[in-house]
């Protein structure tokens, strides 16, 4: 048995049951042992695949869209640029190249890098040595100091931990890791025999939910809202986030945990698979206006990128490198089409007021 799990089932042992979004921090945090903090994790050699470890052409995108923010903003300088789990930095790298289109963005850019992982702030560290801006790494977002900021977050929010909540007797009540009775070594799911104390907080479930029905509650979510609020508050700025989302709240168990590019069983083998849920982005979008922010989206991830012209820079790229058009056509169906990632992943944008409609989320603000 891995260190990690004997240490859960101690705890378990001592204190009692755990709540899923307990089990999920230590399994992807825990600093000796979790699943972020201990290896690389991204590309086809490793458990899992993302956009911009996909195509160039996902992070070229994202560096229009920042320019043109920024130039929206009335070309700041200083401004913040803040990634929040920035992976092996591939995004930011592709974002800065494609700045260049304007030199003022990179000489006005202050990079900050959330990242929780030691082993990918130094991946990062490589990623970024050639940097045309400074680039720092901020052990929480509230050290982001406050300027002018603009903040994404590509598959962030997926990792962020959860709870979950089964319908009972028409009351919601926690769903909790357990040790199962009849193998001391085995990990499951029970249920928390008293109704939920801290209403509030899933106060948006859907009133129609049915006994046995499952929902999941993100906290973290309203430390994000908070956060952007705080640094885009006082100055203007944007936020964008990119994530595995369905297009309104859904009732289900979206809890996965996938190693070496297979799902496996979330409560096996804690600290070496990542475990992700689906991100409610419809919660977000209400905390993020709670606090005054604008909002846009939600948008599919292919809504995002073809209208920011993804499929002329697949033409150009294809056009200087003819050898190489299989692949970018390929890469770009993996980005947009609907079987892929076109429909599944979403887009939303927090915004300060008084900024025009960000680009690519024309026609898309939620008033
Ligand atoms: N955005 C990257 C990586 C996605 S994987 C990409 O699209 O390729 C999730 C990233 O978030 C990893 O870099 C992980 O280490 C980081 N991460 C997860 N939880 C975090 C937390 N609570 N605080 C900061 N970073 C976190």
């Amino acid at each position: 048995m891995s260190a990690l799990k004997s240490r859960i089932i101690k705890s378990i042992q001592s204190e009692g049951p755990l709540s899923l979004s307990s089990y999920m921090a230590a399994c992807l945090l825990d600093p000796v042992h979790g699943f972020y903090p201990t290896r690389d994790p991204l590309g086809e050699d490793g458990d899992f695949i993302t956009a911009p470890e996909i195509s160039q052409m996902f992070g070229e995108m994202l560096g229009l869209w920042c320019v043109q923010v920024w130039r929206d903003m009335g070309s700041p300088n200083p401004f913040s640029l803040v990634e929040l789990g920035p992976g092996r930095g591939v995004m930011m790298q592709d974002i800065l190249r494609a700045s260049r289109i304007d030199p003022g963005f990179a000489a006005a850019c202050d990079v900050y890098l959330l990242e929780a992982s030691p082993a990918l702030q130094a991946v990062q560290g490589r990623t970024l040595a050639g940097a045309p801006c400074p680039v720092k790494w901020a052990d929480r977002i509230e050290d982001v100091p406050l300027q002018h900021t603009i903040i994404l977050g590509n598959e962030f929010l997926d990792c962020l931990p959860i709870k979950q909540f089964i319908r009972k007797d028409g009351v919601w009540h926690e769903r909790m890791v357990t040790i199962d009775p009849d193998d001391e070594s085995k990990l499951i799911f029970g249920i928390s025999p008293a109704p939920y104390p801290h209403a509030d907080d899933i106060a948006h479930f859907p009133e129609q939910a049915k006994d046995g029905d499952l929902a999941e509650y993100c906290p973290g979510l309203a430390q994000i809202a908070d956060q952007v609020h705080r640094l885009l508050g006082l100055y203007s700025g944007a936020a964008l986030f990119i994530d595995y989302a369905p297009p309104s709240f859904e009732f289900g168990d979206t809890l996965q945990a996938i190693k070496a590019h297979i799902k496996v069983d979330p409560l096996d083998s804690p600290g070496d698979a990542d475990l992700t849920a689906r991100v409610d982005l419809e919660h977000l979008v209400r905390l993020a206006r709670g606090r005054a922010l604008k909002t846009y989206g939600i948008q599919t991830q292919a809504g995002l990128l073809a209208r920011m012209g993804i499929e002329l820079r697949a033409q150009a790229l294809a056009k200087s490198k003819p050898e190489q058009s299989d692949i970018l056509s390929r890469q770009l169906a993996r980005l947009t089409d609907a079987e892929q990632m076109g429909q599944l992943f979403k887009a939303v944008c927090l915004q300060s007021t008084g900024l025009p409609v960000p680009p690519g989320f024309e026609g898309l603000h939620h008033d």
